[in-house]
């Protein structure tokens, strides 16, 4: 049995979520400034109670937990360790809503259920689709996920967390970037990263909501270079495949074999 260690400090149905310290003097500090309440998130699969900090377990106080005001029917009763990753999300949401105001748009993000009960959001727009993805995925899994989405909402922008990494690498390699999303201090950082594997970062609040989905500083260069690297390399396949023909023509031999790198027979002199 874990430790609940996650609550919410808007409500039964808020989003504000905070973590009780791990150290003593950082947790009484914590239940201090938790006067105006803390609650069992509906959000995250919570029952909606009240929770409190309880110092009682722990004879030295230096590592109190939360618990249910009252008796709970809650998922999260004997399986506190579940809260972490259920909570996740909801470290997200807030400064992404927040970005989303700015932009001028209300949609309605959603959850959507992930590997461990790792909660990732889907934010659907007028034609176009946010999916935060903060549950590992697996490459087919991604792109599964990626080809239905695209039957619904004509752009899909993948935001992916420190755990999607894979997730990332898949499509950065396809498309020649991928946008990665970190929490920095109470904001969101984005990340473009490219099919080498750099990452080049910028707050959230430099992208845009454009029509074309989300723009951010670096994206299009990022695409473009891997455009032109691909161009370059199907080129230069080309000048090989042309140059391995004319040579076959002209000696009668059988072209040299690309993959596996021989040639079949001595050139004659
Ligand atoms: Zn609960």
């Amino acid at each position: 049995m874990g430790e609940l260690r996650w609550a919410v400090t808007d409500g039964p149905d808020g989003t504000a979520a905070v973590v009780l310290p791990e150290d003593g003097a950082a947790a009484r500090r914590f239940a201090e400034q938790a006067r105006g309440g803390l609650w069992c998130a509906r959000e995250a699969g919570g029952c909606g109670g009240r929770l409190v900090v309880d110092t009682a377990g722990d004879p030295a106080g230096d590592r109190p937990v939360l618990r249910h005001a009252g008796d709970a029917r809650c998922a999260f009763v004997r399986h506190e360790e579940s809260a972490g990753p259920a909570y996740d999300h909801l470290r997200y949401r807030p400064a992404l809503a927040a970005w989303l105001a700015a932009q001028g748009a209300a949609p309605r993000i959603t959850r959507v259920p992930g590997r461990d009960g790792h909660t990732g959001l889907h934010v659907a727009l007028p034609g176009a689709a946010l999916e935060v993805q903060l549950a590992p995925l697996t490459d087919l899994a991604w792109r599964d996920r990626d080809d239905r989405l695209r039957r619904t909402a004509a752009r899909v922008t993948w935001l992916y967390g420190p755990d999607a990494d894979v997730a990332a690498a898949t499509e950065a390699s396809v498309r020649g970037a991928a946008l990665v999303l970190r929490r920095h201090d109470r904001g969101l950082l984005v990340g473009v990263r490219d099919a080498r594997g750099a990452v080049r970062w910028v707050r959230l609040s430099a992208c845009r909501l454009t029509a074309d989905g989300v723009a951010v500083p670096g994206l299009a260069e990022a695409r473009c270079a891997h455009a032109s690297r691909s161009a370059a390399r199907e080129d230069a396949a080309r000048r090989t495949a042309r140059q391995a023909a004319r040579w076959s023509q002209r000696t009668g031999a059988v072209p040299w074999d690309v993959r596996t790198g021989t040639l079949p027979f001595p050139a004659a002199g």
